[in-house]
């Protein structure tokens, strides 16, 4: 059960109301793949950077207190209507938030409040794919090294803090750090640019030579991989992708009456089609937040749950894509309007990990437990 505060209300409609402007910045951060300060400065002043820190560390606990799934939902969606690339920075925010309350101690808890009262921006750098060089931790006398680095770190040369996974010498799964930026770690672009979701600004950091203190790791070793929490975390991109699919649908609708083409049959087909899988996303990210959220339910029902709604979210945002290209036709393919740049970030940013595996995933549990099964289904 969601319940949302009259705090959140407001921050919701000073969010909804700056969309517009926020759009129209987003166009010049996509030509030259630039971090969106101003819009991060902005949202800082409204309190969406504070917003997942818990009540008690002066937040509103979206993201790190139960029955906040939907009110999240809310807030993640107007981002991704917003700009992508903006919503991928601070979900990525919410995510190292949550996982700084889940596992860290009091003391790292409130390290990380104060940090973000102060305007700290936080990555979530945990991939390892395409990085030789991985991440590891060494252990010396009363301080920890890091040697290696990572790669697809979005926000990377501007955020001020990293949650990091970093692998250490006999331990199997990977340790969880909290990592203060700019303190000699060494931030390079990608081998080739991404062609979409630019001013997310992802690039390779390498910190070799890093120095930290024992007190910033987090939690315990098995902590990162815990479900179900590791899986179920990726129903908050699929939130962020929603609003991409919103932020298309106006386009969509206003480019038809633009060019007066609204009142053609086949163009209202498409558009009626593409405002079904939307609202049918959305009621499945809802169901998604709330478990994912609540936590009421047991683990593996959690994380077939998110798995579905993955897999329908990227399905509609896919559909809505091919809807909207033959819709306006080649005026969607002119380089660096809104249509096109959406689409390109859209594309770009529903790439998220085990898409094909998830689904398997699903069938399997929900196949196994009809019990789960009957409770979907009612
Ligand atoms: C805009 C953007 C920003 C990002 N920012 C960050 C960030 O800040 N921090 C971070 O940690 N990560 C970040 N990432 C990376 C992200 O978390 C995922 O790791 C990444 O998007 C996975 O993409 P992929 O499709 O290449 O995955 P892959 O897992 O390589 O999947 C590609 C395809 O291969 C299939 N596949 C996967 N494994 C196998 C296998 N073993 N055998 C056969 N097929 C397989 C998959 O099912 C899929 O079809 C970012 C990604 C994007 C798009």
């Amino acid at each position: 059960m969601t319940v949302e505060s009259k705090a959140t209300s407001a921050l919701l409609a000073v969010l909804r109301n700056s969309t517009p402007e926020i759009q129209q910045r987003a166009s010049a951060l996509d030509q030259d793949a630039q971090f969106p300060a101003e819009d991060i400065a902005q949202l800082a002043a409204m309190g969406v950077l504070t917003a997942p820190l818990p009540r008690r560390l002066g937040g509103l606990g979206l993201g790190t207190e139960t029955r906040q799934g939907v009110p999240l939902l809310d807030l993640l969606q107007a981002l991704g209507a917003a700009n992508l690339s903006l919503g991928r920075l601070v979900e990525a925010h919410v995510n190292a938030l949550r996982l700084i309350m889940r596992y860290g101690d009091a003391r790292l808890q409130e390290r990380a409040a104060t940090a973000v009262h102060a305007g700290g921006l936080f990555a979530l750098w945990v991939t390892d794919a395409q990085e030789p060089n991985a991440l590891r931790l060494e252990r010396g006398k009363g301080e920890l090294r890091l040697a290696g680095g990572k790669a697809f770190c979005s926000g990377a040369g501007h955020v001020s803090h990293a949650v990091v996974t970093a692998a250490e010498a006999g331990i199997a799964a990977p340790r969880l750090l909290l990592i203060d930026l700019g303190k000699g770690e060494r931030v390079s672009p990608l081998t080739a640019r991404m062609s979409g979701m630019r001013a997310a600004v992802t690039g390779r950091v390498d910190f070799t030579g890093c120095r930290f203190s024992p007190e910033q790791v987090i939690g315990a070793p098995d902590d990162y991989v815990r479900e179900p929490d590791f899986s179920a975390g990726a129903w908050r991109s699929s939130a962020v992708a929603l609003g991409g699919l919103q932020a298309l649908l106006d386009l969509l609708g206003g480019g038809l009456v633009a060019r007066k083409r609204d009142a053609d049959i086949h163009q209202r087909i498409r558009f009626g089609d593409l405002l079904i899988a939307h609202q049918t996303a959305r009621l499945w990210l809802e169901r998604a937040g709330s478990v994912a959220e609540d936590l009421a339910e047991p683990p593996a029902a959690i994380v077939a749950t998110i798995g579905l709604a993955r897999t329908v979210v990227e399905r509609a945002c896919l559909d809505g894509i091919e809807r909207v290209q033959r819709s306006l036709g080649l005026g969607a393919f002119l380089s660096g309007s809104p249509v096109e740049r959406v689409v390109r970030d859209l594309a770009t940013y529903l790439r998220q990990p085990a898409i094909d595996e998830v689904l398997l995933q699903a069938a399997a549990h929900f196949i196994a437990e009809p019990a789960m099964l009957q409770k979907v289904l009612q």
